[in-house]
């Protein structure tokens, strides 16, 4: 039997004809000697003009429309991908996430893959077809309705489908030929990290790396899925490998920078912290805004302090609903967060070079949070690229 191996092909490589026919014919190729999952996003910047459609026809669009309309883009990827391997003489067919058995809670815009029955999957794996699947999206059994899995979302279909089959590994191919030291968009002189393990990946992702979707390293450390990420044309580079246990015997080491780009202080009037979070959630499901993520959140005798991240499209909602809010403030200015992921975070040392380091670089730290495996910056968004460069001496 030949081995099987997911491959997920991100939006910048799918984003004309000829790159999609660039991306077939390497599938085909690949179809020789392996059976074949294919996840694909959407085409290029598809969804992001598709938000931006939506926002021109309703201030306030409902979260089950915004799935309806989102789920389009990945759908014109599976198509067109699978309709050039079959001209190319490779058999495929492609499926939605509902026709291919990802089941998930029944939440609008951020759903959570519970179950996978991938019964079509396959049936058209034994019958030797390349499948392509859409990621980013899968069907809730309670409701019936078509869900989507939060931005980047399409890496944790691909690690789902890679688990569910028992893949070989859960290859993630991009225009970016690995996982950087920091964003080289940024830093110059940033590095391709050859090897990770699951919990410095968890660590980098949850702290704002957009290389992969936080929960896709989350359900692939649970399920002993091993990750790769790579180059998705035909030059020969190394790219990342996630598995279990990689370098940790070293004591202290700086291995990343990361950064949250929008960064929002929100203070409420509610003394008691848990009702103000409930009482957020609240009118964010009122005017079906999506939950950002919560990053802190600091507890003082009269007020709650809280910092949310999130994409651009869900900050910028946030932004414009708390304005008119009388039981919360917004912080005028905007924040941004930079971390440092390393090992040995618990000493003292890495959490000193840091301030330093800022110091030096005449940068205002406002606040510091340790975890784990990092040490995070609470920093004006608009030193941020200076900070990432200040602090990437570091590694
Ligand atoms: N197309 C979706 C997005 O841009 C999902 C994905 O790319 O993973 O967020
Ligand atoms: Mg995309």
């Amino acid at each position: 039997m030949k081995p099987l191996i997911v491959q997920k092909y991100g939006g910048a490589t799918l984003a004309d004809p000829e790159k999609i026919k660039a991306v077939s014919a390497r599938v085909a190729k690949q179809a020789k000697d392996n059976s074949l999952i294919v996840v694909v996003s959407a085409m290029g910047k598809t969804t992001n003009s598709l938000i931006d459609l939506a926002s021109q026809v309703s201030a306030h669009p409902q979260r089950r429309e915004m799935d309806m309309l989102l789920t389009v883009g990945e759908r014109i990827s599976m198509s067109l991908v699978s309709m050039a391997l079959n001209d190319q003489g490779c058999k495929a067919i492609s499926f939605t996430g509902s026709q291919a058995g990802i089941f998930t809670d029944d939440s609008h815009v951020n759903a959570f893959i519970k179950d996978v029955k991938a019964f079509r999957v396959e049936e058209a794996l034994k019958s030797e077809k390349v499948v392509i699947l859409a990621g980013f999206q899968g069907v809730s059994p309670t409701t019936k309705e078509i869900t989507t899995l939060g931005r980047g979302g399409s890496d944790t279909s691909a690690v789902a489908m890679a688990a569910a089959f028992n893949a070989e590994r859960c290859e993630i191919l991009k225009d970016v030929p690995a996982v950087f030291s920091a964003d080289p968009n940024i830093v110059k002189t940033a590095k391709p990290l050859q090897e990770l393990n699951y919990d410095q990946l968890m660590e980098m992702t949850f702290w704002g790396a957009k290389v992969l979707h936080y929960r896709s390293v989350e359900l692939a450390k649970v399920r002993d899925v091993t990750l790769y990420i790579g180059p998705a044309s035909n030059k020969t580079s190394d790219g990342t490998l996630v598995k279990k246990g990689l370098n940790m015997f070293e004591s202290c080491k700086a291995l990343s920078l990361n950064s949250h780009e929008t960064v929002l202080e929100i203070r409420s009037q509610e003394k008691n912290t848990a009702k103000a979070l409930k009482q957020l959630q609240d009118l964010f499901e009122e005017k079906q805004i999506a939950f950002p993520q919560l990053l802190h959140c600091e507890i003082n005798k009269d007020h709650a302090e809280i910092l949310l991240t999130g994409p651009q499209e869900i900050m910028g909602a946030v932004k414009r609903e708390l304005q008119s809010q009388k039981n919360f403030t917004l912080h005028p200015q905007d924040y941004s967060t930079v971390t440092l992921t390393c090992t040995g975070a618990t000493s003292p040392e890495i959490p000193q070079q840091v301030l330093e380091k800022m110091d030096k670089a005449q940068l205002q730290a406002h606040k510091l949070i340790m975890s784990a495996m990092s040490v995070t910056v609470v920093i004006d968004a608009s030193t941020r690229k200076q900070t990432v460069e200040a602090l990437h001496t570091l590694i």
